[in-house]
């Protein structure tokens, strides 16, 4: 047969790498193989000695000694919380939002707050492997316009609390203004919208069935903090005779559209409540160690059938954005928690960042592996190291060595967003430079360089 009896189908891109791990089918790593994308989505998945006789692609990346994996998805944080990075470390989480974080948020949270801050986080995901992020802050509007801008997906919650911010003055203007916000990005491949009350301790009753009933209606997800700390449950006990989980099941709130972000101090009940609505859980293991609030008891979720994704949380309490990071301290904490060193295992913690993480969000058609048909969100990690070195087994070396820092590409839509380590879509050096003067501003220094 000659070639033109069997013309290549033209397409946008081919990237070779050593190894591909597609986290669907589960425990896979494809050896000499490439993928490729059309028009935003992953086209194939092919032995790389075939992909070259059924495709032209406009341009080919052979990536070597790399592993070519899903975008990770970072299921919870505050963005713009970046600027207050490291300004109040030690604390346990009264204290820290009372304190600290509420009082200088207070003071210096603006719409250019947000923005800059924003900026920074995102340049920090980007360049780390996330590719989709899931934010809860004020000025939701902005971290929609930044996400667009910068090419990284994302989940926008926009808050609800009883209390006036700077962002709305009532739980109704809140709701508004998010409805608003969805209507505006209706159909967006990047930007998605999602209520995002803040916690069962900062909204009442009213506003959280108001929630409910919006969310079924509209197909709007609910993200929230639940049960972060072992406080919030003995207010809870004492203001609403119930633990928050109860509280929220009684309300509506409890469905496959909730996020339940923290989850810890479960009992038994809480447990069995989540599973019911087939809930799902966002872990936050570095926060939640950082602030001492306590352990997200995964295993026995994970044993139970609820889905687990990941989430940083925001700067201030991590003090990193850095996902592979923290899926080594999911598995790590799992482990040292339960007594079980089998508990979350490499794959099990690169699930919860990526498939876990789109099934969370209703996204699970179309992000959370390397599968035909899916959105081209693609990141390659360098393993040709002395970090990784030697390589028995590449799913192992990207979960618990040093990883992030050797990201040298992402693909958002088939669009190359960072490439040989360097950002496409912003100018870090000004995004540095933005940073350093809110840390001169809020510490009322002058410039410490
Ligand atoms: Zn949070």
């Amino acid at each position: 047969m000659t070639a033109q009896d069997n013309p290549r189908s033209p397409i946008d891109t081919i990237i070779h790498a050593n190894w591909i791990i597609p986290v669907i089918p589960r425990n896979t790593v494809l050896k000499y193989h490439a993928v490729a994308i059309d028009r935003g989505e992953i086209k194939a998945i092919l032995p790389a000695s075939e992909i070259d006789q059924l495709f032209e692609a406009r341009k080919v990346y052979r990536l070597g000694e790399q592993a070519l994996l899903p975008g990770l998805i970072n299921s919870h944080g505050h963005a713009a919380m970046s600027l207050f990075r490291g300004m109040a470390d030690d604390l346990p989480l009264q204290n820290w939002l009372n304190d600290h974080i509420w009082p200088t948020e207070q003071q210096w949270v603006s719409e250019e707050f947000v923005r800059d801050g924003n900026e920074l986080s995102i340049a920090e995901m980007l360049l780390s492997g996330t590719t989709f992020s899931s934010d809860m802050y004020f000025f939701p509007d902005v971290f929609a316009q930044v996400s667009q801008q910068m090419g990284i997906r994302s989940q926008v919650c926009f808050p609800v609390m009883d209390f006036p911010t700077i962002w709305a003055r009532d739980p109704d203007e809140y709701i508004h203004k998010g409805l608003q916000l969805q209507d505006d990005y209706r159909g967006s491949k990047i930007v998605n919208i999602a209520f995002g009350p803040h916690a069962p301790y900062t909204v009442s009753d009213a506003p959280l069935q108001r929630i409910a009933m919006l969310s079924e209606e509209l197909e709007i997800p609910v993200h929230t903090h639940l049960h972060e700390t072992r406080q919030e449950i003995q207010d809870s006990l004492k203001q609403y005779g119930k633990r928050p989980i109860k509280r929220l099941a009684d309300l509506g709130l409890l469905s496959p559209a909730l996020q339940a972000v923290h989850a810890t101090h479960l009992n038994e009940e809480d447990i069995r409540l989540l599973k019911k609505a087939n809930a799902h859980v966002i872990h936050c293991p570095e926060s939640n160690m950082k602030l001492a609030s306590g352990f997200c008891p995964t295993l026995t979720l994970q044993e139970a059938g609820i889905n687990i994704a990941l989430g940083t949380d925001g700067c201030a309490s991590n003090n990193d954005l850095d996902l592979f990071g923290e899926m080594r301290s999911a598995a790590m904490v799992a482990k040292a928690n339960s007594g079980n060193a089998a508990a979350i295992t490499d794959h099990d913690a690169l699930e919860m960042a990526t498939i876990n993480g789109a099934k969370s969000m209703g996204l699970e058609d179309k992000l959370g592996s390397i599968e035909p048909g899916k959105w081209a969100d693609l990141i390659a990690i360098n393993l040709d190291t002395v970090f990784q070195q030697p390589i028995y087994n590449p799913v192992s070396q990207l979960i618990y060595t040093n990883s992030a820092s050797q990201l040298t590409h992402s693909w958002i839509g088939g669009k190359v967003i960072v490439e040989d380590s360097r950002l496409n879509t912003a100018d870090t050096t000004e995004i540095i430079h933005k940073a350093k003067q809110w840390r001169d501003k809020i510490t009322h220094k002058e410039s410490l360089d």
